[in-house]
């Protein structure tokens, strides 16, 4: 693809920052201790990467998808947890509110969480409702001006940190399958949350993820998102743009996967040559370079599609998460390949991204999800 002045300046922007900022020695430290700066995160609200999708109103950039997949794909090449902090408040945690908030709960939430000062989670999947999300179990009970929500959410990114978290719970236990399910925008301060621990997980170290027990909570009828009763249809619409994320992270990883293997290949002497010079090692390349090439002209069509608003966005962000997702996990491997026994110490860079890329397969819709996705749309 081709792109205008202004996306370029996107790209050179993000690209001069993750290259400046994310230096060697920072993201070491992160996997070392499992914190993310905070310092660092003042950096990137400083940079607007929190609102790139936000209106000017509620403190954002207003730029379009393209921009966002950009900066994602950038940032991605150098440190994908990066890209984690950077999509909740585009994505899983700004999507929601943008879909169905209030003029006040944007001003409230929207504004806070694209100017980095607070955090917003995303909270859908159970321990018994993962790819089958409408098969929750959180209930919500009207009583007065109060909703009361009892329940458990599963792996929810940024869950300890987190100021507040959408939650979606069934409000009318009558209704069936993913019926009668509703969004409400829940305080992490109320009396009867609690978070579990922060799970350890194989990969993008320094965001937490940990479960969260709802008991006896009050919400407040005003923190409502939306209509009672419609709050899948919420999330199902969060999900399919926020899959162009993870996408776009993919193709930033496969990038960075790309370019290290390049680099080894170049450098390593084995038999007296470069392996670079053994077709088997560059054939392995030029078939990297052109899987990788595919994936990102689908993320930014996907991209380009959701910016015209146009009915066939859904689908082509299921295509790009797919195939980008699937082929970021190969060029992982592959490099890892190249590099060796040296790709599997972690002073080399393809060791984390390697295990860093191993969940965008699974979250925000598993690549089995994206299949049934893409053949509903055809054989309906
Ligand atoms: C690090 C991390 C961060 C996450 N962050 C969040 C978050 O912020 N908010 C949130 O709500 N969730 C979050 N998730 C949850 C994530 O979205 C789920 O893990 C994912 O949707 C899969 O659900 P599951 O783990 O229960 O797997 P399951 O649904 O149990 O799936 C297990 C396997 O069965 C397959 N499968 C299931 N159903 C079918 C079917 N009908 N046909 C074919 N195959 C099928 C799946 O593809 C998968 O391979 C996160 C997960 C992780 C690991």
């Amino acid at each position: 693809m081709i792109f205008s002045e202004k996306h370029e300046l996107v790209r050179k922007l993000a690209r001069d920052f993750a290259e400046k900022e994310l230096t060697k020695e920072i993201l070491d430290e992160i996997e070392a201790t499992g914190q993310y700066p905070e310092e660092l995160l003042k950096k990137l609200a400083k940079a607007g990467f929190f609102g790139i999708k936000t209106p000017k109103e509620y403190g954002g950039q207003g730029s379009d998808y393209l921009s966002y997949v950009i900066v994602m794909e950038e940032l991605a090449r150098i440190s994908a947890v990066t890209t984690i902090w950077v999509s909740a408040p585009n994505s899983l945690g700004g999507g929601p509110l943008m879909l169905a908030g209030t003029p006040e709960q944007l001003e409230k939430y929207l504004k806070p969480i694209a100017t980095g000062e607070k955090k917003l989670a995303f909270g859908l999947t159970e321990p018994g409702a993962g790819s089958d999300a409408g098969g929750t179990k959180t209930t919500a009970v009207k009583d007065g001006d109060y909703y009361i929500l009892n329940g458990r959410k599963a792996f929810i990114t940024m869950a300890p940190v987190a100021d507040w978290t959408i939650i979606y719970a069934k409000t009318d236990k009558t209704a069936k399958g993913s019926r009668g399910i509703s969004a409400f925008i829940m305080d992490m301060k109320l009396p009867g949350v609690s978070v579990g621990k922060a799970e350890d997980k194989m990969g993008i170290i320094g965001c937490p993820t940990s479960d969260i027990i709802m008991e006896d909570v009050r919400v407040h009828k005003s923190d409502l998102l939306g209509e009672e009763g419609v709050g899948f249809k919420n999330a199902m619409k969060t999900l399919d743009i926020g899959r162009i994320g993870v996408a776009a992270m993919s193709v930033g990883v496969a990038q960075g996967c790309l370019d290290e293997a390049v680099k080894y290949a170049k450098e390593r002497k084995q038999f007296g040559r470069r392996i670079a010079d053994f077709q088997a090692i560059s054939f392995m390349l030029a078939d990297m370079a052109t899987k990788l090439q595919a994936a990102k002209e689908l993320v930014y069509r996907a991209a380009q599609l959701k910016d015209i608003n146009s009915p066939e966005a859904g689908m082509a962000a299921s295509m790009a998460k797919y195939y980008a997702t699937e082929i970021c996990n190969e060029l992982a491997g592959k490099a890892v390949q190249i590099h060796g026994g040296y790709g599997f110490i972690k002073d080399y860079r393809v060791e984390r991204m390697y295990r860093d890329c191993r969940v965008f397969t699974i979250f925000e819709g598993t690549s089995q999800v994206q299949q049934m996705v893409i053949s509903g749309q055809l054989l309906k």
